[in-house]
């Protein structure tokens, strides 16, 4: 099994990434540090290229494979923002890529992996069933894996947003960041406590089905029914047989707290009204435990904001249900 990855493998990421990503802007957010009483400020990874940070790790991973096995084809098993991040770094590498899905993922994430090329496998209802199917290609064609979180590659370019945040904000506190299979949480922490920072490392996910959330209470592997959720991009769960993520959380994440739907409707409406901003409900979660007190920050607090790929029709119902709170 290959071992954890470091502050060093973070920081070879974002050397072998940065052509690829960009160094998305950190916001501050005026309402929210008036609110909180602490500076607050937004890593914008909706602005990022593809429209999630799943650029980041896809980039390091398929740059840090042997070029002639991927030369044959790469294979990705994902909620929609993974699938479209492996597209997009296959397709600048000339490199054909397959994208499996389950009948959840929203249509416009679909098309947007279509759109760059990739072939796409709308599987059964489940991850699960996207993930059987991906493995299927693996050993039938001999397509290479690219995991959406438990890969060290994977890993280590999401925590480029860690190093980021640090050189920004030194003054940072506490860092709350969206958590479905963990890989950007882990990449984040490994950052901020491998410079040993003493930063807070939060965990913020939807309360319908959060995997690792249940999982780290329960001290094992806790399976979890998939539910809709305004945060799809979260939905699913660890697998059965995690090898890093799991581990990492439990060793560097100091909290994890959980958002209603109601919660992640309300702060998707506040990042567009005071921030201009289109984000997705995964994308949204941890601005959602800021607004609604799940977390309370003593000091100055960095949120990452993971995703804006929201299709015209879901960001209309989600600004509309955030208008009647009540229903
Ligand atoms: C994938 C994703 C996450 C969660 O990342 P994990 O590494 O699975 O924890 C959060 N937000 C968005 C928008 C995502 O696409």
């Amino acid at each position: 099994m290959s071992p954890h990855p470091t502050l060093e493998d973070v920081e070879a990421a974002a050397r072998r990434i940065a052509g690829v990503v960009r160094s998305t802007p950190l916001a501050a957010s005026p309402v929210l540090s008036g609110q909180l009483g602490v500076p607050v400020r937004l890593k914008a990874e909706c602005l990022q290229e593809t429209g999630s940070f799943k650029v980041r790790g896809a980039a390091n991973a398929l740059l840090s494979r042997d070029p002639e096995a991927v030369a044959g084809g790469v294979v990705a098993v994902s909620s929609g923002n993974h699938g479209r991040a492996v597209a997009y770094v296959a397709k600048l590498l000339g490199i054909p890529a397959t994208v499996c899905v389950s009948s959840r993922v929203p249509s416009n994430k679909v098309e947007a992996i279509e759109g760059l090329g990739a072939t796409v496998v709308i599987a059964g209802p489940d991850q699960d069933d996207a993930d059987a199917a991906a493995r299927r290609l693996v050993s039938e064609e001999g397509l290479t894996f690219i995991h959406p979180f438990d890969d060290p590659d994977v890993i280590a370019g999401q925590g480029t947003i860690g190093l980021e945040v640090l050189d920004a904000f030194p003054e940072c506190g506490e860092i709350a960041v969206p958590l479905s299979g963990g890989g950007l949480i882990s990449g984040i922490a490994i950052a901020a406590k491998g410079r040993a920072t003493g930063i807070r490392v939060i965990g913020v996910s939807q309360d319908r089905g959060p995997a690792m959330h249940l999982s780290l209470a329960a001290g094992r592997l806790v399976d979890v029914v998939e539910e809709d959720t305004l945060a799809d991009a979260l939905a699913g769960g660890l697998g059965p047989a995690n090898r890093h993520t799991f581990d990492l959380c439990r060793e560097l994440v100091d909290q994890t707290v959980l958002v209603s739907e109601p919660e992640i409707a309300a702060a998707m409406a506040f990042m567009h009204a005071e921030h201009g901003w289109r984000v997705e409900g995964g994308g949204a979660v941890g601005v959602a435990a800021l607004l609604a007190g799940r977390v309370v920050p003593e000091g100055a607090t960095a949120v990452v904001v993971s995703g804006g790929n929201v299709g015209d029709a879901a960001f209309r119902r989600a600004l509309d249900a955030a208008g009647r709170p009540d229903q």
